[in-house]
C-alpha cells in the first residue's frame, strides 16, 4: 500500500493537494476534519462534542479523533492506500496510526510536509472564509489559535516521521500546479 501523510499548517493547501494526489494514485482521502464536519452537519453526538474544540481553533482529543479514524479505515479494506490529511496532528496519534496500519501489515510510506509562512496562511484562511463557510475561517482570533495549536502541538509530529527517515519537506508557496508537481515528484522518488 502507498500510504501518504499530507502535513502542514491551516492553510497550507493539504486539502487542495490530497484531491490531486487522490485522483492520480487512486488512494482514498481522509481527512479528520471534514470527517468531524460531516459529523457536526448529521447533529451527532460525536460532532457537537467536535464543534467544543474546533470553534475555537483548539483540537479534538486524541482518543476521540483516533477512535474516528479507525472507524473510517475499516471501511475500505481493499484500497490501494490512504492519504492521510489533517491527521496525525499530534504525536500519540501518530503513534496510534502507525500501530494500526501496522496491524493492517502496511506502514505509512512518507509525511509529505507543506511549508508556508505564518503570514501567508493569515491571508490564505481569511480569504478562503468568503467560500468555505467555516466559522473558524472567519475569525482572525481563532485562524491564530488555529496556527499557534499548530505550532504548539502538531509541529512536533514532522520529528517523529524524520526520526523514521520518512519527513519530506515540500515548499508549498507558488501556483496550486507547481506544488501539485513537487508532491508527485517527491511521491514518485520513493
Ligand atoms: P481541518 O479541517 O483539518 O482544519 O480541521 C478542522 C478542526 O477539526 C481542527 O481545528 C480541529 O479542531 C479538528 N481536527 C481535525 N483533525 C484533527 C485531529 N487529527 N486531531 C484533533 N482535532 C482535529
Amino acid at each position: 500500500m502507498l500510504n501518504i501523510v499530507l502535513f502542514g499548517p491551516p492553510g497550507a493547501g493539504k486539502g487542495t493537494q490530497s484531491t490531486m494526489i487522490q485522483e492520480k494514485y487512486a488512494l482514498k482521502h481522509i481527512s479528520t476534519g471534514d470527517l468531524f464536519r460531516y459529523h457536526l452537519s448529521q447533529g451527532t453526538e460525536l460532532g457537537l462534542l467536535a464543534k467544543k474544540y474546533s470553534a475555537e481553533g483548539g483540537l479534538v482529543p486524541d482518543q476521540v479523533t483516533i477512535d474516528m479514524l479507525k472507524e473510517e479505515i475499516s471501511k475500505y479494506p481493499s484500497v490501494n492506500g490512504f492519504i492521510f490529511d489533517g491527521f496525525p496532528r499530534t504525536t500519540p496519534q501518530a503513534e496510534a496510526l502507525d500501530n494500526l496500519l501496522a496491524s493492517m501489515g502496511t506502514a505509512v510510506s512518507t509525511m509529505l510536509a507543506l511549508e508556508v509562512p505564518e503570514e501567508e496562511l493569515k491571508v490564505r484562511l481569511e480569504g478562503r472564509a468568503q467560500t468555505s463557510g467555516r466559522a473558524d475561517d472567519a475569525d482572525p482570533k481563532v485562524i491564530q489559535n488555529r496556527i499557534d495549536t499548530y505550532n504548539r502541538e502538531t509541529k512536533p509530529v514532522k520529528d517523529f516521521y524524520q526520526a523514521q527517515g520518512k519527513l519530506k519537506e515540500i515548499n508549498g508557496l507558488g501556483s496550486i500546479d507547481a506544488i501539485t508537481d513537487r508532491l508527485y515528484s517527491a511521491i514518485d522518488s520513493i
